[in-house]
């Protein structure tokens, strides 16, 4: 079974109410099993919502309490940051997740760069939190950058 942003299966949970449907996933739907998920949304944020960011360091030093996530107005929302990536190691273990696949530069979902906390479009290398929550748990974790039809269908069938 494999968690997957829910925005990259066209679900309207992004920050501005988007999403971001990726046609490759949406056709491989029938064949594979998809949990669809979204931790901001677990964790108690609205849609919409201001953007946010990682202040500084990644995901890892949010978790380990040394770093925070603020929104576009300041708000400290790192609570609800941390709160979605609990409840998203509690549905990988419910499901018995083999594979992750997640929306890159998102500072939930990011798993090799996140966005570098100057709202700039700026990027930098790291994991947002719920991805390094979900690599704590030794769980694969792809992005929708990686993803071809060859790669999708070998980690479906693990
Ligand atoms: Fe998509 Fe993840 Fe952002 Fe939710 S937190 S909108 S699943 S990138």
């Amino acid at each position: 079974m494999i968690l997957i942003s829910a925005c990259l299966l066209g679900h309207r949970t992004r920050y501005d109410g988007g999403s971001n449907n990726m046609a490759l996933l949406m056709e491989q739907g029938n064949q594979t099993q998809f949990i669809a998920f979204c931790p901001e949304v677990m964790g108690g944020l609205l849609t919409p919502r201001p953007a946010a960011e990682i202040t500084s360091g990644s995901g890892n030093d949010v978790l380990n309490g040394q770093s925070t996530v603020l929104d576009k107005n300041g708000r400290d929302v790192t609570a609800f940051f941390i709160c979605g990536a609990e409840k998203s190691a509690q549905l990988a273990d419910k499901y018995k997740i083999t594979a992750a696949i997640l929306k890159q530069r998102s500072p939930s979902c990011g798993s090799l760069k996140i966005y570098d906390g100057t709202f700039s479009h700026q990027t930098k290398p790291g994991m947002g939190v719920t991805a390094a929550m979900l690599h704590k748990l030794s769980i694969p974790l792809y992005s929708e950058e990686d993803l071809t039809p060859e790669l999708l269908r070998l980690i479906s069938h693990d």
